[in-house]
């Protein structure tokens, strides 16, 4: 079965040791272990870690961009994920495709020309927040629990007039539902679990589910053992997330955004992307295939069909 994931750091994990390579087989998302594990789509985040100072931000993503372009699609041939007639592209063909992502707006240092930037060199996910507060909005982490600023509210104009996706992993609750109100698309966690089975800011409660679910998006739920237990995890409880997101927001509406290279402790039988593979078979033993191929890639594809830009004319 083929597989669409919706986030991993593997970019950070370059841009922070030049010398490492994306077919470095060490790294839970390096190109091997995508192909091992049938990840024909992955979204490949930019994280510029808050010890960046501010003014060096879009410098760094811009470095992590280089990467992108260099490493996983000129060297490892993957296809950038850019526009909707891609998506059907995705299931066939022999090449895996690439979706490049923002994972919060620090590195746009307060300037929209610098999300169209981003955009021109291939950018389609945006995430507004990390854990902090930052220029366009509050953090899941920050206790003051703001929502969006003035700059939030035009970056996610300017986010619906490119037709780009929304991600809302990361936000505060109340930026959550600012967005929500603003934003014109489905939207999308990329990588959280469910409050309700583990309470940690960084989960999403059952109304959010069901308002991912309303918009017609997906949450991409995450191996990451601190959201799914607090403690150390197993594949059973990634699927105790996985049942409680389902019975929520619906079958159509539950996917996996892995976190892979974004995390130091793993789960138990999904320490990195090729164990996919056995991951899908694990799925099987409880669920109907048309299920599981919707988790593990078809709800994804339906989003980004959706949501993706059209291919402007000129780039025929
Ligand atoms: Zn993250």
């Amino acid at each position: 079965m083929i597989v669409v994931d919706g986030h991993c750091d593997v970019l950070w994990r370059l841009w922070e040791d030049p010398e490492r390579s994306f077919s470095d087989g060490t790294l839970q998302a390096g190109a091997e272990r995508l192909a091992a594990g049938n990840v024909r789509a992955q979204v490949f985040a930019l994280f510029v870690p808050p010890q960046v100072p501010r003014g060096q931000r879009l410098k760094a993503a811009l470095a992590m961009v280089d990467r992108w372009h260099g490493e996983v699609v000129e060297n490892a041939g993957f296809r950038p994920l850019l526009w909707r007639d891609d998506v059907p592209r995705v299931t066939g063909g022999d090449r895996p495709w690439a979706l490049l992502a923002l994972e919060g707006a620090e590195a746009l240092e307060g300037e929209l020309v610098h999300l169209r930037v981003l955009y021109h060199l291939g950018l389609r996910m945006v995430g507004l927040t990390w854990n902090e507060a930052n220029e366009a909005a509050d953090g899941c982490g920050e206790a003051r629990g703001g929502g969006l600023t003035r700059f939030g509210r035009s970056l996610v104009e300017e986010i619906n007039r490119l037709s780009l996706l929304l991600d809302v992993a990361h936000l505060s609750e109340r930026g959550f539902w600012e967005a929500a109100e603003h934003y014109d698309g489905p939207l999308v966690a990329s990588h959280a679990n469910c409050r309700a089975v583990h309470d940690h800011p960084r989960n999403l409660t059952d109304d959010q589910l069901r308002a991912i679910a309303e918009s017609g998006g997906v949450v991409g739920l995450t191996f990451v053992p601190a959201f799914l237990t607090g403690g150390e995890a197993t594949r059973d409880d990634v699927r105790r997330h996985l049942e409680h997101a389902e019975s929520v927001a619906g079958e159509d509406h539950v996917a996996f955004g892995s976190d892979f290279d974004g995390i130091d402790r793993v789960v138990a039988g999904l320490e990195h992307a090729a164990c996919y593979a056995e991951w899908a078979d694990y799925l099987l033993r409880y669920y109907p295939a048309s299920s599981v191929e919707k988790w593990l890639a078809g709800n994804w594809l339906r989003v980004l069909a959706a949501r993706l830009p059209a291919r402007p004319m000129t780039n025929l």
